[in-house]
């Protein structure tokens, strides 16, 4: 396609078409809407050479500067919430609702990492010297982010790494690639031209970042196949890299839960997004005495939520966000109905080229059907029956994956209990999805490497630096 300029670029602090172009499809009706540009070898070996540029000015300027230009750009997006939460459900999918939210959860990375400072840790301090470790920034940091949550994961990424004194290149999902660009419109004049930049593309332009010699680190997020092969591009250079990756994530129901309380809940944690989330809950594990309540409940509820076009009032679900997924979810349901599996779904939604797949529960399939092994991303929920809690937590293990699990149990104490002895880097009790910028998110196994939020989070992006420095001479 040609070259259009309605979502520019933004490139050295200018805002520029892309060499090519490539449509941009509303999921909720599967039909073409924009064009987001296209950037080619060349725009990307320009944009790195800018934030190259802009790094040591940058990197040298006192960090309260830093900090106040976060909250200078928290500003400007806020300003324009409802322009970007419009946008977001067209492109992306979700209502309205969860767009706003997704925006606002955005913001509070900005105010987070806008009052932090990297520490200087003193491993000595004697007669004779003092030992120092200060933290030092990397250079330019190549940023790429999912379809999922384009403003949330893409804000993870840049936030951290502009305060540690980085320059950014971002590229979001070539499915959700306009907000994202707006924002970068909103940011244009905010900080040094080079200092933030964001380009989009098609599939090669990913592999063409991360084999780009330019970069001094990497932070993606995305799924665990294409993790693998940033890793071994990322080897090259010896680039740094922060993987967040897939999830299969368990939640394991004891019996004493009180149902009326924490059916919804319990049900969101899994459907939320229309299930297109890194940490939702992809396997229902469910103590016995229990489960015909908590799966009639499950079904009652997929029944009463309306799926839709999120921006239509009262929609709860929206589509799945891109016509590779629908497909791909849609055979994980087919190939467990070809298997004879119990299939619960619940409204069908809009029938008119919308990738619309119902709320979808699949009734106690074996441990080793598909659409428990995997990772479905997208509404689709085995509710698995137990017994006994040992097992249920060996069956939660048996994994590849390690990102996420929850437990729901009124024993608080017996909850923790259990969820130490989850193999995952987050475990909620009684709740599920809270994810605050404060606190270090980490997949165990396959699920990713690295840190992203807290302080820990913000060391990603930068290098211990040791100085030993003589007392007396
Ligand atoms: P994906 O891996 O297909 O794509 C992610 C990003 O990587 C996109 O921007 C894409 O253009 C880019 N990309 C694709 N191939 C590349 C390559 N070879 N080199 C470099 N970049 C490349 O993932 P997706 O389908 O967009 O997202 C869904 C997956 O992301 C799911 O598995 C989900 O669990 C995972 N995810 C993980 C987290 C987390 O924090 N752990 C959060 C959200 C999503």
């Amino acid at each position: 396609m040609a070259p259009s300029s309605e979502f520019p670029m933004l490139i050295d602090g200018s805002l520029v078409a892309g060499a090519a172009s490539m449509p941009v499809v509303n999921p909720a009706t599967g039909q073409v809407f924009t064009e987001a540009p296209d950037a080619s070898a060349e725009q990307l070996d320009l944009v790195i050479t800018a934030a190259k540029r802009a790094f040591p000015a940058w990197s040298e300027r006192p960090i309260a500067e830093r900090q106040g230009l976060l909250i200078k750009a928290a500003e400007a997006i806020t300003a324009h919430t409802d322009e970007l939460t419009a946008l977001l459900t067209r492109e992306q999918g979700k209502p309205l609702a969860a767009a706003t939210a997704e925006i606002q959860a955005s913001l509070g990375w900005f105010h987070y990492f806008a009052q932090m400072t990297p520490p200087v840790l003193v491993s000595e301090d004697s007669e004779t010297r003092r030992v120092e470790t200060r933290y030092v920034p990397l250079g330019v940091v190549c940023a790429i982010s999912p379809w999922n949550f384009p403003v949330m994961l893409s804000c993870w990424k840049i936030v951290p790494a502009l305060l540690a004194g980085n320059t950014v290149v971002l590229k979001p999902s070539p499915f959700t690639p306009l907000t994202m660009l707006r924002i970068g419109a909103l940011l244009k004049d905010v900080f040094p031209a080079g200092v933030l930049n964001i380009i989009t593309g098609g599939d090669t332009l990913g592999p063409k970042m991360t084999a780009h010699p330019g970069f001094a680190k990497i932070s993606f997020t995305g799924s665990t196949a294409t993790g693998k092969l940033v890793m071994q591009s990322a080897s090259e250079t010896m680039k740094r890299i922060t993987l967040e990756l897939g999830g299969n994530d368990a939640a394991i129901i004891m019996p004493d839960i009180d149902l009326d309380a924490v059916a919804l809940k319990i049900f969101m944690g899994a459907f939320y997004n229309s299930a297109q989330v890194c940490t939702a809950t992809k396997r229902l594990y469910v103590h016995e005495a229990i489960y015909d309540a908590l799966r009639d409940r499950f079904v009652a509820l997929a029944q009463a939520m309306k799926l839709g076009d999120g921006a239509e009032e009262g929609t709860v679900f929206g589509p799945i966000q891109n016509e590779r997924q629908y497909r791909r979810v849609k055979a994980l349901i087919e190939e467990a109905r070809q298997q004879g599996l119990t299939i619960i779904e619940g409204p069908q939604g809009p029938q008119g080229g919308g990738y619309f797949v119902p709320i979808t529960i699949v009734d106690n399939p074996p441990d080793d059907a598909r659409v428990v092994t995997e990772e479905a991303f997208g509404p689709v929920l085995p509710l698995l029956k137990f017994s006994n809690v040992d097992d249920a937590i060996r069956r939660a293990n048996a994994s590849e994956f390690g990102l996420a699990g929850a437990v729901w149990s009124r024993d608080v104490h017996k909850a923790v209990e259990i969820a130490s002895r989850l193999e995952t880097g987050t475990v909620w009790i009684n709740e599920n999805l809270y994810l605050p910028p404060t606190a270090p998110f980490a997949g165990h196994k396959q699920s990713g490497l690295g840190v992203e939020n807290g302080m820990d989070g913000l060391l990603q992006y930068m290098d211990p630096k040791t100085i030993y420095i003589p007392k007396a001479a």
